[in-house]
């Protein structure tokens, strides 16, 4: 991979930028090209990722009934939007995300370390609560919706409900 010098500067100590550029084929995703600005005087790194293919835009839903369906497997696409109706609850696509490969459980979890950033107060002890309860296996219905405008999310699930945008 070469490495050329650009006449961009570095936002944190003002040195010129360099710049690559690598292709790479990865699951779920497809062909992607990763671009990278860096400083070799200082750390700075500034990463995007390019896509190159895209399904229609769709959103995905799953109704999870057992504590079986915690184990299902998610991947969501940087472009996608993760929402729990039941729970009020929203992950939000991430800047410059690279996707993930995760579980319902994963989701979960995540959800869940959020509301320790917002403290204690009585509503977030009972939405943690209700949390560890669907994470241990209670009764709760929850469904998992996720809005992906690239169409690339996937929940391997026979039971998943799928709707396009377009
Ligand atoms: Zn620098």
């Amino acid at each position: 991979m070469e490495e050329i010098k650009t006449e961009a500067r570095c936002p944190n100590c003002n040195e010129f930028l360099f710049y690559l550029e690598a292709d790479n084929d990865i699951p779920y995703e497809g062909k992607i090209t990763i671009h990278t600005y860096l400083c070799r005087n200082c750390s700075y790194r500034n990463v995007t990722i390019e896509r190159h293919d895209r399904d229609s835009p769709k959103i995905i839903k799953f109704k999870i009934k057992n504590k079986n369906d915690l184990k299902t497997i998610v991947y969501r696409s940087p472009d996608a939007s993760v929402q729990i109706p039941e729970l009020d609850a929203e992950i939000s696509p991430g800047i410059a995300s690279k996707g993930y490969i995760t579980t319902v459980e994963g989701i979960l979890t995540s959800i869940r370390e959020k509301l320790t950033i917002m403290g204690d107060g009585e509503d977030v002890n009972y939405l943690r609560q209700r949390i560890d309860g669907i994470l241990s296996g209670a009764e709760e219905k929850i469904t998992i919706i996720i809005d992906d405008d690239s169409g690339k999310s996937r929940i391997n699930s026979g039971r998943v409900e799928v709707i396009s945008k377009e």
